[in-house]
């Protein structure tokens, strides 16, 4: 999270001097993208710190600006919701639905070893490559994550049981099929350890 605000912060440091609208053009689509990627793991109350946060430093924006005088009515309309005249708006975190992994009744796997039926399903055709087969069959179909079966439809990605950075190696033995919803959370299970592993 402090990450991504700091970089939050550069983005409206790079725009001091630009209009509204090419600052929240950037920002939108920042602020999308961390939001979807950290939804499974993440809570309301961080979402709405992220966007608490954000408004101090848009306040410090304006009031630059403003020399002094934040300019309520000019940047912010209905409220506080950032937005421009003919509403474009600054997306919210906290705006961001938290989907949580929901456990399913799952004993039969309906892989079956036909790999046209499973390419087709399991996202596009050409993601399914010979090392994505090669661990669904090790795997037996089932994630390593969560232990449920890989469904019609789910999307996998490929994850390094030991992340590279710390020292993980690239082969079959380090490496797990996951959905790609498991994967996210577990990256950010890792990258919490290794923020933890810094601090200590
Ligand atoms: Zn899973």
């Amino acid at each position: 999270m402090l990450k991504h605000l700091e970089k939050i912060g550069e983005i409206i440091k790079k725009h001091q001097n630009s209009p509204q609208a090419p600052l929240m053009k950037e920002l939108n689509p920042t602020i999308r993208g961390w939001c979807n990627y950290y939804a499974p793991v993440s809570s309301k109350e961080t979402f709405s710190s992220c966007d608490c946060q954000i408004w101090s430093k848009l306040r410090r924006w304006a009031k630059k600006r403003g020399k002094g005088s934040i300019n309520k009515d000019k940047y912010w309309r209905n409220g506080w919701s950032f937005e421009t005249e003919d509403r474009f708006k600054l997306v919210k975190h906290a705006e961001t639905p938290i989907i949580r992994h929901i456990k399913v009744q799952d004993t039969r796997s309906p892989f079956d070893g036909n790999w046209t039926y499973w390419g087709q399903r399991l996202g596009d055709y050409s993601d399914l490559t010979a090392r994505k087969q090669k661990l669904l069959n090790r795997q037996k179909g089932k994630c390593t994550h969560c232990g449920l079966h890989f469904l019609p439809g789910d999307i996998t990605e490929v994850d390094h049981r030991t992340p590279r950075v710390e020292g993980g190696k690239d082969t079959y033995d380090n490496l797990d099929l996951l959905h790609k919803h498991c994967h996210g959370e577990k990256t950010a299970l890792d990258i919490n350890r290794q923020n933890i592993g810094d601090n200590g």
